[in-house]
């Protein structure tokens, strides 16, 4: 932990919240949560929100930011849960409807005890646990939506999963807005704070709630009784007193090399049994993880060094890629996550500063 702690101020209704033991980056950083005018926090699934933000979103009522909360599943591919609840096996199309408004009603019921009018709450209904195979089918379709949003409501402070987040629709819903705004001019862009609830938090700052907008968050969480029924005291447990928000640097500026050493070194043998998928606007690939297969201006070649991609010209920007396993299992968490092209072209860099460093000394 970057010992980043935020507290709320003196006065329940300030407009700036006290930061601690911070550098002035930082602090500049995180001002912006008590200043921000227009605040969004996207929740892939219901719950999310509460779970991750349930603290910043009393902490940017209080100081008087409009509140929108955009709910982009339904979270109805839960089977477990509606089996138990509902004393059924079978699972039908009807039945996932009604989970499906269950859930949409325990969020707004959750806002409310926020003290949140539900109409906050803007649910899209996208395939639960589906998010990243409709942004390969057909990114246009998801992220016209999302641009009208944005241009509507104007956020100044947009709450969004990480990249790192182990969940696919967390990492797919980042890479969605990341998309999204790329065709926005920088300076229109809203200062993008991550929060990762499925995994661990690798750097950023610690929003500390006071004891009363913890228990609001708690009593809050008790409102989606269809995911405390088995999995309550995880649930419980990741409330804590504190919320862990990780900034977004402003994009750099698109690399030039049209080589990406990846840092993965899969097995040979998983090369039919996974796939590599590069997640671009407008284009998207899916790629088995076989040496020198080639797709339009992209080819992936497997070498000593890892994996390495190719591309006939300056990459597309913002880009994404991760491997994907084809096989179908219980286990609905990423093995390998995402990772963005400015970050591979700095390994690559560096790996490749260190093999000339080491062909000097020989
Ligand atoms: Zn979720």
């Amino acid at each position: 932990m970057a010992g980043l702690t935020l507290r709320h101020g003196c006065h329940q209704r300030c407009r700036r919240l006290e930061v601690e033991k911070v550098s002035g980056h930082e602090t500049f950083r995180y001002e912006r949560i008590g200043s921000a005018k227009s605040v969004l926090v996207v929740a892939p699934h219901p719950d999310d929100e509460i779970l991750a933000a349930g603290g910043l979103l009393q902490t940017v009522r209080e100081a008087g930011a409009s509140v929108n909360v955009l709910l982009l599943t339904d979270g109805d591919n839960n089977p477990w849960p509606q089996r138990w609840l509902e004393k059924r096996l079978r699972i039908n199309t009807h039945d996932r409807r009604r989970w499906a408004q269950r859930r949409r009603s325990e969020s707004a019921l959750a806002l409310t005890r926020l003290g949140f009018s539900e109409s906050v709450q803007t649910a899209l209904g996208w395939p639960d646990l589906g998010i990243t195979d409709r942004l390969l089918d057909d990114p246009q379709a998801i992220l016209q939506p999302i641009r009208s949003l944005l241009s509507t409501w104007q956020p100044d402070l947009l709450v969004l999963p990480t990249l790192d987040d182990h969940h696919p629709d967390h990492s797919a819903a980042r890479i969605v807005f990341e998309l999204a705004m790329a065709t926005m001019p920088v300076a229109n862009r809203p200062t993008l704070l991550g929060y990762c609830v499925h995994g661990p938090h690798s750097s950023g700052g610690e929003l500390r709630l006071p004891a009363e907008q913890a228990a609001n968050k708690a009593y809050a969480l008790e409102a989606h009784t269809s995911q405390l029924a088995l999995s309550g005291g995880r649930l419980r447990r990741l409330l804590g007193r504190t919320e862990h928000f990780v900034e977004a640097l402003p994009p750099p500026p698109a690399p030039v090399a049209a080589r990406l050493l990846l840092p993965w070194r899969p097995w040979p043998w998983l090369g039919h049994s996974c796939e590599l998928l590069v997640l671009s606007d407008p284009r998207t690939w899916r790629l088995p993880l076989i040496d020198q297969v080639q797709e339009g201006s992209l080819r992936l070649s497997i070498t000593a060094e890892g994996l390495i991609l190719h591309f006939d010209k300056r990459l597309p920007s913002p880009l994404f890629v991760k491997i994907r396993s084809r096989i179908s299992t219980p286990w609905i968490y990423d093995s390998w996550n995402w990772i963005s092209a400015d970050d591979a072209a700095r390994l690559t860099a560096a790996a490749d500063s260190s093999s000339l460093a080491q062909a000097g000394t020989e």
